[in-house]
């Protein structure tokens, strides 16, 4: 798994506000303690909101708006609570897959809803809009009376909201011109469809986004029905800007004896727009920011929880620094933060769970830069972290750590505990593999009886799930009795890829334990989960499943060790793309598995991968029909919560079969290495990757550029059921196999290419390629002799039932 990079923070904004006096903080309590105005509530008649896309007719109903803040009105009702009240909106997604995914939710490809109610959240013109239409009807009047009502019903609720939407709607009351303009949230009743949220963000490279909050097995997720650029946007697209750009981290972090830490992260900030009034920066929720300068001079730090806006965030929370005097463009300011909380969890035996990996300090985005990092923590621990160690000693009670990475890395990340080491030079780059002394509590025999389900995957459980009862009588193994072995199973894995790929993030690659059924490779540092440290996994944590030992004994290592490319060198464009960043890393772990313990191995991965796409859902449907693969973490849904990790790890390994078979081995890996190449420090988008892979195939391939291929497997769903029937006539040297295949379980403009094998004398085999589709593809094969076997797909170059 690699953390998904935090998705550059957007915003709307007012511009020319006159604020008066108040501070940030004062705007942020007055969205919090916002209230409706029952002088403000009209009877409205036929009032229409237009948005891009974005249709919502006030038909007939009443409305109330909020009080002011800092001068203007951010929130209104509509309700359609009288006689024959109606409200109604209309979106229709721009294209086929976002109307595709809108269906999978509400049963329709365009979104056509009366609603009973909605709540809307705006930065922009809404209330001078919609009270000029009303000035054009007599029918839209005052209505005082029903003021009252509303103002005590809706209030509460306003409240609750303002609390969620109070950072974002800061951020575009106080920010400063450099943020775009005009957020419109609108929180909707609907008669068919409950709650639903439709949002309008200027700022978003999908501008347009539409989906609700729901909860299953007590786990709340964000259900995104479509999301999709605006009107304007699809006309007019512009390259994505950021308004900020920072560089050189400098950050010195004391671990407290009780694990808390106390951080300053300095950092270089150059402003690309002009007049940042206000700067976003996202920090993990447990990272509480206390005071923060520029340039030496103290900043207003505005953070505050925020459910919706953090849900679809990993956890990162935003939080806003207003300056004494707006940033200007082209300048690079310092800023220092600091900020403190605990990240560190204790999980017994001195053993850590690190739960911020990624966002323990601030950041606006990803981007390339160096890090400077200083570490003060408890003698008796280890601290280790990405780049290279500059200083390491102690002082007193303490220990200090200082490492600075060579190269640019996009993420920073440390890991504590009470370490033994295994270190190995191999082709250049440093391996220092670190173990836990002690298995962490949960591992403890007498804690677990329960085994681990047969999983693949990269699971993201957390070590509380792996605790359980009874106690048996099974000798405890060390995590220290592998190490050796696994350091030069990373060592090994490493040169593999580097021979493949060329340099890793860094040359100095530090692996270190994570209670947990999962890993995460950040550059420099993989965290490895503790299970991966056994020789093989203890029978009382394993039902004897082939493949649960696998993927911890060897596929998750080599997978993380993949991430020094994947993700870490080469990075994905957006959300839609970061499915590439797992399908590489995964298979060129499976590469390097088919490598150590041959194909077969290899062939079992995917046989796994495949079944658990095949699983049925609630729904009747199977797990790969929740979405196409680009869909990317929208695909972890209320619906199916599973089809996230089947479908990125599995079907994207599955992708890179398939291309694999089609461009050949050597050619393969030379694709790879070229992307390695080409996209060194830069972002790579699904479609740039398809152009690179297309050019790679061989001479007169069917779909040369590869569209049909990732319109099924990438942009689309479908997994085929496909059978062959042949006949042999002639003699030698005239013989003629013809033959049928046929494909089944799949919509009727379902295609794709299958090889038959035909086995002629001496070990010598013919493949020949075959196109199916909704009628069955006839297939006829001259031969000088009679073949021995003729085989559909011998080799897993297809994803079939
Ligand atoms: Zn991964």
């Amino acid at each position: 798994m690699y953390h998904e990079p935090m998705r550059s923070v957007v915003f709307g904004l007012l511009s020319a506000l006159c604020l008066g006096a108040g501070t940030t903080a004062d705007v942020a309590r007055s969205i919090r303690e916002i209230g409706f105005d029952r002088t403000e509530c009209y009877r409205v008649r036929d009032l229409l909101i237009s948005q891009e896309d974005i249709r919502i007719y006030l038909t007939d109903g009443y409305l109330i708006f909020s009080q002011p803040v800092a001068g203007r009105r951010v929130a209104a009702v509509f309700t359609t609570d009288v006689d024959g009240g109606d409200g109604e909106v209309l979106l229709l997604p721009s294209d086929r897959a976002e109307r595709r995914s809108l269906a999978a939710y509400t049963d329709s490809p365009n979104l056509d809803e009366h609603i009973k109610t909605a709540v809307f959240l705006f930065t922009g013109d809404l209330y001078r809009n919609l009270t000029s239409q009303m000035g054009n009807n007599p029918a839209n009047r005052k209505a005082p009376d029903m003021g009252r009502v509303l103002e005590e019903q809706w209030t509460p609720v306003l409240r609750n909201l303002g609390a969620s939407y109070q950072t974002r709607m800061t951020l575009d009351l106080v920010g400063g011109p450099a943020w775009k303009q005009g957020l419109l949230a609108a929180l909707m009743s609907g008669s068919r469809l409950g709650n639903f949220d439709l949002v309008y963000d200027p700022d978003n490279n999908e501008q347009i986004s539409l989906g609700t909050v729901a909860v299953r097995d007590n786990r709340a997720f964000f259900n995104t029905w479509a999301s999709f650029p605006s009107k304007s946007a699809r006309l007019n697209p512009q390259p994505a800007a950021r308004e900020m750009d920072l560089r050189d981290y400098r950050i010195e972090a004391t671990v407290n004896p009780d694990l808390s830490m106390d951080v300053v992260t300095r950092v270089k900030v150059k402003a690309i727009a002009d007049g940042i009034a206000s700067a976003p920066f996202d920090i993990a929720g447990e990272m509480e920011v206390g005071q923060v300068t520029v340039d030496g001079v103290p900043a207003e730090v505005l953070q505050a929880e925020s459910l919706r806006v953090n849900l679809t965030r990993f956890g990162n929370h935003l939080f806003l620094v207003t300056l004494k005097e707006p940033l200007r463009a082209g300048r690079e300011y310092e800023f220092e933060f600091h900020h403190s909380g605990n990240v560190i969890h204790d999980a017994g035996e001195h053993v850590f769970f690190i739960s911020a990996r990624a966002n323990w300090y601030p950041a606006f985005g990803v981007r390339f830069t160096t890090f400077d990092l200083l570490f003060r923590y408890p003698r008796e621990y280890d601290l280790v972290s990405a780049g290279d160690v500059v200083e390491d000693r102690a002082e007193g009670e303490w220990k200090i750590t200082r490492r600075r990475t060579s190269q640019p890395i996009r993420v920073a990340a440390f890991n504590l505990g009470n370490f033994e080491h295994a270190r190995l030079e191999r082709g250049g780059y440093v391996v220092d593999v670190c173990a836990n002394r002690r298995l962490e509590t949960s591992l403890q025999p007498r804690q677990i009886a329960t085994p681990l389900p047969p999983l693949t995957g990269i699971a993201r459980r957390r070590t509380d799930q792996l605790a359980m009862p009874p106690p048996q009588n099974e000798a405890v193994p060390s995590p220290t009795e592998h190490l050796n072995a696994l350091a030069a199973e990373v060592a090994n894995a490493l040169d593999f890829m580097a021979g493949k790929f060329g340099p890793p993030a860094l040359p100095h690659l530090t692996v270190t334990p994570i209670p947990g059924t999962f890993g995460q490779g950040f550059p420099g540092l993989i965290y490895l989960s503790t299970l991966s440290y056994f020789r093989q996994l203890p029978p009382r944590l394993n039902n004897g499943s082939l493949t649960n030992n696998l993927f911890f004994q060897d596929v998750l290592q080599a997978h993380e060790t993949a991430h020094q490319w994947w993700g870490n060198r080469v990075a994905a464009a957006g959300y839609r793309d970061n499915w590439l960043m797992e399908a590489l890393a995964n298979y060129s772990a499976l590469l390097y598995l088919e490598k150590r313990r041959g194909a077969r191995a290899m062939d079992l991965m995917l046989e796994t991968y495949r079944d658990n796409l095949l699983l049925k859902s609630e729904n009747g449907q199977v797990v790969d029909s929740a979405g196409p693969i680009v869909l990317g973490t929208r695909l972890e849904s209320s619906i199916e919560p599973r089809a996230w990790r089947a479908i990125t790890y599995g079907k994207g390994s599955w992708i890179m079969q398939m291309l694999r078979a089609r461009i050949g081995d050597e050619r393969f890996t030379a694709m790879l290495g070229e992307i390695a190449r080409r996209y060194d420090r830069k972002e790579i988008s699904t479609d740039e990757f398809r152009s690179v892979a297309a050019g790679f195939l061989p001479p007169k391939s069917d779909d040369p550029k590869l569209e049909t291929f990732f319109g099924q497997w990438v942009y689309g769903t479908g997994i085929p059921s496909v059978k062959m029937t042949y006949s042999v006539k002639g003699a030698a040297p005239n013989v003629k196999v013809t033959g049928t295949v046929t494909q089944s379980d799949v919509d009727e403009d379902f295609t794709a290419l299958v090889p038959i094998e035909i086995q002629v004398a001496r070990g010598k085999a013919v493949t020949q390629w075959v196109r199916t589709s909704d009628t069955p593809a006839t297939f006829s094969v001259a031969l000088k002799t009679l073949p021995l076997k003729v085989t559909l797909d011998p080799h897993h170059a297809l994803l079939r039932k």
